[in-house]
């Protein structure tokens, strides 16, 4: 639960990042940010989140969808985030890890295409890692475990493998809505492909 996604907004209510709910409530409780109800978008602070009775219940309620149960609160978790001084756009965009190279590719084979399942595939180096090729968002692809074994330690045109695309660093919210949900809230402010 405190891995999903938040849409963080700048001041300007310009989407600028995605983050995860933990590190919204620590930014929200640092005085960085404040919550954007899903609803009617007015804006809290964390006190006032808690006040607004649609955001808090006693933690004896049955458990619900998209909130957060602690020992003594249960808590509607954000889903949208507004920074309160920041407006600009952050240079590091979005960060570079296996689960966003997974995303950024629709987990998807880059040499066949197939789609067998997050257990079948793997992180390919374009150019292999001994030929001197940089883990990074332009040398770094899916792969399914057949082809990755088949590629083995060869570029695409060594092994005859041409890429279905060429890798590229994702603007930040490319990927957004792809194999998971996005909530309604981010709809008035991410377009339905996904882009801003
Ligand atoms: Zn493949």
């Amino acid at each position: 639960m405190l891995d999903r996604s938040v849409l963080v907004l700048n001041k300007s209510w310009t989407p600028i990042a995605i983050t995860t709910v933990k590190r919204s409530f620590s930014l929200v409780f640092q005085d960085h940010a404040l919550i954007v109800h899903p609803e009617t978008y007015e804006m809290h602070n964390f006190e006032s989140w808690l006040v607004d009775n649609s955001n808090f219940c006693e933690s004896n309620a049955p458990e619900r969808e998209g909130w957060l149960r602690t020992a003594s609160l249960h808590i509607r978790i954000p889903e949208v985030i507004v920074l309160g001084r920041y407006n600009g756009i952050p240079r590091r965009e979005l960060v570079f890890s296996r689960r966003n190279i997974y995303r950024r590719d629709s987990f998807e084979c880059q040499y066949c295409g197939g789609r067998p399942g997050l257990k079948y595939l793997s992180i390919d180096h374009v150019l292999p890692v001994s030929k001197g090729g940089k883990t990074n968002w332009e040398n770094c692809v899916v792969a399914c475990v057949r082809c990755n074994t088949r590629k083995g330690n060869r570029t695409p045109d060594a092994a005859s493998m041409p890429l279905r695309s060429r890798p590229q660093k994702p603007t930040w919210n490319d990927g957004v809505g792809q194999g998971e949900r996005v909530p309604e809230s981010w709809a008035r402010f991410v377009h339905a492909d996904g882009k801003a």
